[in-house]
């Protein structure tokens, strides 16, 4: 890139893997790269993080980045909107504001919601737990006036269900009837043994566990399944995810959930100028949506970005096969499992929580 020339990079979505860009080019900027970041909101979560936040033990401003603070270190324009459609061949986004962004450089870590169409009544009677922001509202009046909040129900017991049913039987188990459905068992994909320490611990922590029931319908006031109706008071939404409407729109190629399809290097498949990580990615081989990929793609993604810039060589992610997954279980307890091994216990809480825990979070 010559050095008077410039080129427009933009990024859409504060998650993980973009906190990690912006921190990488406020330590090395580069000449005649034009930084603009579209969020809507300044702060984001760290996920890992989430569950010790809703379960009291650190404060709000502990688990969030300050996406505000980042661009202006890296040079970056920070336009708060949100993205409304995308138009490769013209190389420009749509903002709910009205405006047009355009691009030399696109990349995308919008992350991924809970899907609320696929059950009737979800979308009016449930309270999805991503975004982010709008689940931790619902989640500060609610304790704000437990006693108006008998009932609750979590809908989906995959590593986010069951993260917030703990975290629910913590807070407000003194209180209130948590309950935790599940379409098919407790954590898919886990190893067995860790199935059995987080039901356990669930349980005796007083969460009633409902596996192999999907729900048919959400009304007011009503959860539907197995044939019969449960009063509840208020349903977090915690289900499979779906990607935002407006990428399959673009017409560039998508999976069958409308996440972005993208090559080893993070690049979509239908456009050079156009990449994606994180959640909102649909790798060539399926990882799970896990904020631990969007933060092991960050400096993958920041190199080819600035390979994309100069016309340099874009270099491929490695996922890594195994993972160390813990599970925060409430109390300061954690399910660990690394393939088919699992065990838990309070240091592993220790671990996952203590003040000394490696991460995105500290490496801010
Ligand atoms: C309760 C809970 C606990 C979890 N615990 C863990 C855990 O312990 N470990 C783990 O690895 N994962 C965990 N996860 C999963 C994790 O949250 C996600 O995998 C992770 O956040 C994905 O990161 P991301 O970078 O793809 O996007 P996100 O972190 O989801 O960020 C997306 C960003 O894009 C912005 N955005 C969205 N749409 C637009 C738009 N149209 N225009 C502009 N900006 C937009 C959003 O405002 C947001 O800031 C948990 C999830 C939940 C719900």
């Amino acid at each position: 890139m010559a050095a008077t020339a410039h080129h427009d990079l933009v990024l859409v979505g504060g998650g993980h893997s973009h906190a990690l860009v912006l921190r990488r080019l406020s330590m090395r900027p580069v000449p005649g790269l034009r930084l603009t970041l579209i969020s809507p909101d300044s702060l984001t979560a760290y996920s890992g993080m989430l569950p010790g936040m809703l379960a009291g033990r650190y404060q709000r401003q502990e688990t969030h980045i300050d996406l505000s603070r980042l661009s202006r270190a890296a040079g970056a324009r920070w336009l708060p909107q949100r993205v409304l459609d995308l138009d490769p061949t013209q190389r420009r986004v749509q903002l709910d504001n009205g405006d047009q962004v355009e691009y030399d450089t696109l990349s995308l870590d919008v992350g991924a919601t809970p899907d609320l169409d696929s059950v009737p009544g979800a979308r009016a009677h449930a309270v999805p737990v991503k975004p982010v922001a709008t689940f931790e509202q619902r989640w500060r009046d609610l304790l704000a006036d437990p006693a108006a909040t008998r009932r609750v129900a979590v809908v989906g017991a995959g590593a986010g269900g069951t993260e917030l049913a703990a975290a629910l039987a913590q807070r407000l188990g003194a209180t209130t009837r948590i309950g935790l459905i599940s379409a098919g068992e407790l954590l898919p994909g886990y190893p067995a043994r860790a199935r059995s320490l987080m039901r356990t611990r669930l349980r005796d922590a007083g969460v009633h566990i409902v596996e192999h029931a999907p729900v048919q319908r959400v009304s007011e006031g009503q959860l539907h399944y197995n044939g019969r109706s449960q009063a509840v008071d208020l349903v977090f939404w915690c289900t499979g995810t779906r990607a935002p409407a407006w990428l399959a729109a673009s017409g560039l190629p998508c999976d069958e959930r409308g996440f972005l399809r993208v090559d080893t290097t993070l690049t979509s498949l239908g456009s050079p100028h156009v990449h994606a990580a994180g959640d909102c990615a649909s790798f060539p081989s399926p990882l799970p949506k896990a904020g631990v990929y969007a933060v092991r793609q960050a400096p993958v993604l920041a190199d080819n970005l600035l390979a994309a810039a100069r016309g340099g060589r874009k270099r491929p992610y490695r996922p890594q096969r195994r993972f160390l997954s813990l599970l925060s279980a409430g109390a300061g307890d954690a399910v660990a499992s690394q393939a088919a091994l699992a065990g838990a216990g309070r240091p592993l809480g220790l671990a996952l929580e203590g003040p000394h825990r490696p991460g995105l979070h500290e490496a801010l």
